[in-house]
Formats: C-alpha cells, structure tokens, sequence
C-alpha cells in the first residue's frame, strides 16, 4: 500500500489519513508509549510499515495524554495494537535503586513524564472503556518479557501474566511482525479473536486445560502456578527453567501456566524469519525521522540514525539478557545487498554526515552466522552454543560480514562505518585473524566498547559468558590489531555490579583485578533483575534453576552501591562507598591501590608509608568510616609527605581504640613503631628514631 504524498510516516491524526494516505478508517489502531520514530530500529515502526505493506490501513497513537488522544483517528474496524514502547515502562522511568529518572530518551525533548507505568496495562484498559467491543493485542517488549508471572524489581513483588493484568485478547511476543499479520489476515476474513488460539508466537488465556489445544502436536509443559511461584521462590526458578527450554521454534511445546481459576497459554515461538522476509521488513520505506508533528527532537533517535540492524537473535544465551525470548537463539540474517542497499540509502538522506554509526545486532559478529542443525531440529539440549568452546557446527559469517562492511565503505559518502554492537569475543577468536584485523584497522571509532562483565570466572559461569582469560585474549588480539593497522586505540569495557555470585569480597576482588589489567570500564551497570531472565530467577530465588543449588545474591540496595562503586573506586564521588566496603571486608590494604591507582605490593599503608606518604591516625586505627574520609580527603592530596604530621612526634590514639594489626605491621615496615597494650589501652604509633620516612 502507497502513501498519496511519498516519504511520509504512518499517520498519527484524521488529517494525515486523508491527505497523506486516502484513508476514511483505520484497520487497526497502533497506541504506543514512545514517540513515533518512523525508523526500523523502533518497534512500532516495524510493526505499522509491515502492516501498511500487507493492505491494512494503520494509524499510531503515540504517548496519549488524555482520552481523546485515543479516539482522533476513530474506531478501527479490525483491532488496536498496545504497545509501551522499546522497552519496559518502568524500566524506563526508574533506576536500579527505583528512582525516577529524570530523562526519557524515547520522548520528544527526552522529557520524561509521558507514559504512565505499566503502560501496557493502562493503555488497554483505556481503549477497553473507550473502544467498546474492538479486540485488544498486546505487544512490544514489556507485554512479551511480562507474558508469564514474573518478578517485578519495581513493586519487590510477583505479578501475573500481563495478559491476566491487562485483559488484552492476545498477546503477540517476540519481534511480531508475523504474529500480527495473521491476527490482521484472520480478523479480516470474519474470524473472532476469541478463536485466535492456534497461532505461533502467541500467549492468550483458557478456561480449562481441556480448552487448550496442540495444533502443532508437539506436547504440552505446565510450570508451577502463579499462586505457586508467589509463595515459594523454589517453584519460580523451577517455573522459570521450563520456560526457558520451550524458546525454540522448531521443538518449543506449548507452555501452560494456571493462574487463578484460568490458565495463561503460550503456545510455541513463531519461526525464525528467512532472509527474504527480514530483508522485506527492513527495505520497507522508513522515513527515518521522527513523525514532523514533534518541536523537539528524539533523544533515542540520534544514537541510531546512521546505524544498520544486520540480523535478529543470539545463540550466546547469557543468563542476564532477555534477548532468547524475545528474537530467539537463531541468528536471522538479512542479506549482504540488503544491509548495503540500507546504508546507500542513509548517505542519500539529508543531514547525514558521512558517518555510518554500527552495522550489528545483538553481537556484531554473528551476522550471517548459521547453523544447520539448529534451523532444522532446533537448539541442542544437550550443550551450550559458545561455552566451553564455540561449537564446531557454527558456521562463521567472517568472510560474508567483512564483504558486506567493505561494500559499506566503498559507498559515495560514507566516510567511516562503525561497529557499536557489541563483538562476542570468543567467537572472533575463533573465526581467525580477518574480522579481528578488519575492525580494528577501519571500524573503531578510537574506542572499541567490550563487555567482559566480571573478571570472576565463578560469576562469568553463572552469568554464562567466556572466562576472564578469554577476554584478555581478545584484547591482547586487537592490541595487536591495532598496532599492525598503525592506529592507536584504545579498548574500554562493560561491567555488571551485584550480579547473583557476586559478593562484596568477590567485587573488591574485581576492582583489584582492573587496577592489574590497568582496565577503565566505561561503564557498569548495577544489575537490575528485570522479567524473564534466568539471572533473575537466581536472583530472586537464591538458586541455580539448572541445578537448584543455592547462590550468593546481594540484595541490600546499599551492598550493590558498593558493588558498583568498586568498579570506579577511584571516582571521588565513590570514595566513601569504596572505603567502606574495604572496611566490611577487612580489604583495607587495597585501598591506596582502588582508591589512587596505585600498583605495588596491595598494602596501602605500606606502599603508602614507604613512599613517605601520608597515612592519618584514624585510618592507623582503624577508625570510623567518616573520620577516615574526613582526614583522608582533607590532608591526602596537600600534604607535604611527612608521616607523623610535620613538628609532631608521635600520634596519641584515642584509649580504647583498636589498632587493626595488619595496619600497625605495615607502619613498621614504613619505617614506624606501633604498639599498644593490654585489651583496651591507650595506642602510640611513632617514627623510629633516625628513620624518617623519606620526602616525596
Ligand atoms: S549444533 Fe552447536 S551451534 Fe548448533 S544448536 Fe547445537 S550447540 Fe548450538
């Protein structure tokens, strides 16, 4: 289906329908809780051009604010789509601690406010009151993370299914763009959605087990019920482990959940999308702006304008990442003259400034990965894809990828081409030299962005990514890129602060190791347990839903600010957290190394005190968390190196002041006496006589 006017978006008011597109009706409805991006990276553009593709005549309602915002285009004659957007509603107005954020990079302006939480849920209960008898589906990442009970970080509570909260007709999770067309197709043909139980890709709601069908024969699993996993968080991992095994298209069963006196119904992932059909969905004529009735610009927008999306789905299954869910293991490709013809088309576009910003998808290099067996009987059970060594059937896409990046950047105006998406490390490895050399010499923009997570191997495991070593490997491997290409760049990496397995000791642990890889991640993240991951059942349960053995969770808001404040130990604003975590750790003796840079012997107050360093007397003493910082942060960086203060001779400590030994055993080796008696007696630390600590 043609617009009136070429290169316009989806119409978003009567006005639009008319002029732009000849329309006095909609068939369906699109509500979404971002602004309208009329750009494949954005899920509801995806969803309304595959529809407008296929003949149905489709509006968007973006951000409504009142009732009436919902009723400008009129009822549509087939159903209304809710989405909340790109992602999860309160994922995207609260942080990991549950604070507002103060920006929404999805609206216009990024102001926030716009989009009320639990989007989807209040959405469809809008257009229940107000579209009286129209079919509601839901759609888009919050509804099909939330598909079955869930832990919701927000609320430290369980929910239902979101169909059950909603009471949507149906909920199409994953990409979609197949589901919806069938709903669109069907509904169009005369039938009703109440019968629209037998489609792939969908969850809906039965009365009774004997209502459920098995069209595609395959079985049927149920998991514990909603009432189950809210009492007893054994039955959550055990519930989320099921789940997890019937992701795969092509041996998925249908999975059963009684909720209440009813059952939510998931039946089996749609498939895989082949390469004529991806190629399809992204050659459709995105303006790639936003829609013009926006004043201010979409922060979301200008990360993505200049970038390509390669392919769909990741066979890396790290525990943390809902991806499996929602585009599934499969690496679905798009062809290599698709993906050029997409970035001939951006240096066509005005304003662009002749730098393609990414060529990726969930890892850059999976692009144009297969493997056989997998899109003939589905993922093995049996092992992991990449762990403990990429598996031998995975075909490398290298040659294919590095054909399609030269192509890019041979094109008129391109000036740089970029890889953003993060690169699977492991992987790269084992595909060989090219790719690596390839990157590093033409696709790093100064930078190249990786994420190890961790540099604990027992947290890598649980987190299912490659080991430590693994990642110095590929860093050594790019320096050496880098090097032979005769550019200097850099690499910085990625962290998860407070993942399940990861304590206080094992992140101080992690810091340590930064500081000996002389790493500067650029950015961490505090773990946020969001819906549907098995990480998030570890965290929620204590438990590994593989094995069922209990883990070490941090849930305290204040151990996982230490935790994140670890990895930056040496940001001044992270001093206090950073110091007090060494305190509860008894890791003191790190502290000049996390908290100044400083490599040498891991003893503070001996490096410290060998360099004629300052080392205050609270901090000699052990004292309270605030005296030491107050000392610290007024003397540390002014003083002129002297240890007692310069004219005194020896500190008096407080009576009754603890004295921890390994402080005081440090001291001597600097060159100072300690000494205290008895249990609660009066400590003295004071030069050795003639042995002044030498001057910075
Ligand atoms: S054969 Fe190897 S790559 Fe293919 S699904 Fe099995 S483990 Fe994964």
């Amino acid at each position: 289906m043609q617009s009136l006017i070429p290169n316009v978006p989806l119409p978003m008011s009567r006005a639009e329908m008319q002029e732009w597109w000849g329309w006095d009706e909609l068939d369906i409805l699109l509500v979404n809780g971002d602004a309208y991006v009329d750009h494949p990276s954005f899920g509801i553009a995806l969803i309304g051009r595959s529809l407008v593709d296929a003949g149905f005549r489709t509006g968007i309602v973006a951000q409504p604010q009142c009732d009436d915002d919902f009723l400008v285009m009129g009822r549509p004659a087939l159903f209304v789509g809710v989405s909340a957007g790109n992602i999860d509603s309160m994922l995207n107005h609260f942080t990991a601690a549950r604070r507002p954020r103060r920006q929404d990079h999805y609206s216009p302006g990024g102001k926030a406010g716009l989009r009320p939480d639990r989007a989807s849920i209040v959405y469809t209960n809008t257009v229940r009151k107000l579209l009286k008898g129209v079919p509601v589906v839901l759609g888009g990442v919050e509804a099909s993370l939330r598909r079955l009970a869930h832990w919701d970080h927000w609320s430290n509570t369980f929910r239902r299914s979101i169909l059950a909260d909603s009471k949507a007709d149906l909920l199409g999770f994953g990409m979609a763009e197949q589901q919806i067309l069938e709903i669109a197709h069907r509904l169009r043909a005369g039938e009703a959605i109440k019968d629209l139980n037998d489609i792939r890709g969908t969850c809906w709601m039965a009365n009774s087990r004997e209502a459920i069908p098995d069209p595609w024969a395959r079985g049927k699993v149920e998991t514990p019920s909603f009432e189950e996993i809210s009492t007893d968080t054994a039955k959550f991992a055990e519930g989320e482990r099921v789940h997890f095994l019937e992701q795969d298209p092509q041996r998925g069963r249908v999975v059963v959940q009684p909720t209440g006196a009813r059952f939510v119904v998931q039946n089996p992932p749609a498939p895989s999308l082949d390469e004529t059909a991806l190629d399809r969905i992204y050659g459709l004529p995105y303006t790639r702006r936003e829609h013009p009735a926006y004043v201010a610009g979409v922060p979301a927008l200008e990360t993505v304008k200049a970038t390509i999306v390669t392919h769909r789905g990741c066979v890396a299954n790290c525990n943390f990442c809902s991806i499996v869910y929602h585009q599934g293991k499969e690496i679905q490709n798009r062809s290599v003259d698709s993906v050029v013809k997409e970035a001939e088309r951006i240096a066509t576009l005005p304003g662009f400034n002749g730098t393609i910003s990414d060529v990726g998808g969930p890892s850059a290099n999976m692009f144009r990965m297969k493997c056989g067996k997998m899109r003939k009987f589905g993922s093995c059970v049996h092992r992991d894809c990449l762990l403990p060594t990429p598996c031998p059937s995975l075909e490398s896409g290298a040659d294919e990828n590095i054909t399609a990046l030269r192509r890019i950047r041979g094109i008129k105006g391109v000036k740089h081409v970029f890889i953003q998406s993060g690169i699977r490390y492991d992987l790269a490895l084992r595909d060989g030299d090219a790719y690596i050399d390839e990157v590093a010499r033409y696709h790093v923009s100064g930078i190249m962005k990786v994420a190890p997570e961790s540099t604990d191997d027992r947290v890598l495991a649980l987190m299912n990514k490659p080991s430590f070593d693994t990642f110095k490997k590929f860093k050594k491997r790019f320096q050496l890129a880098s090097k032979k290409a005769g550019r200097r760049q850099f690499m910085t990496e990625y962290l998860i602060a407070g993942h399940p397995g990861s304590s206080l000791n094992t992140m101080v642990d992690t810091a340590s190791a930064l500081r000996d890889e002389d790493m500067q991640p650029d950015q961490v993240q505090e773990f946020i347990p969001i819906p549907m991951t098995i990480s998030t059942a570890m965290y929620v349960s204590g438990l590994d839903p593989f094995t069922m053995q209990p883990i070490e969770v941090s849930r305290g808001d204040r151990e996982r600010r230490m935790q994140k404040a670890l990895i930056h130990s040496q940001k001044p604003d992270n001093r206090k957290l950073v110091i007090e975590a060494l305190q509860k750790t008894g890791r003191m003796d790190l502290a000049d190394k996390l908290l100044h840079g400083a490599v040498g012997s891991g003893n503070h107050l001996d490096d410290r005190a060998k360099r004629g360093g300052y080392v205050g007397p609270a901090y000699m003493a052990g004292g309270s968390l605030d005296q030491v910082i107050d000392e610290d942060e007024a003397k540390l960086d002014e003083h002129d190196g002297h240890f007692p203060e310069p004219g005194v001779e020896n500190v008096q400590l407080a009576c009754g002041t603890k004295v921890p030994k390994h402080l005081a055993e440090a001291a001597k080796k600097g060159g100072f006496n300690a000494s205290w008696k008895g249990k609660k007696n009066t400590a003295t630390i004071k030069p050795h006589q003639g042995r002044n600590p030498p001057r910075r």
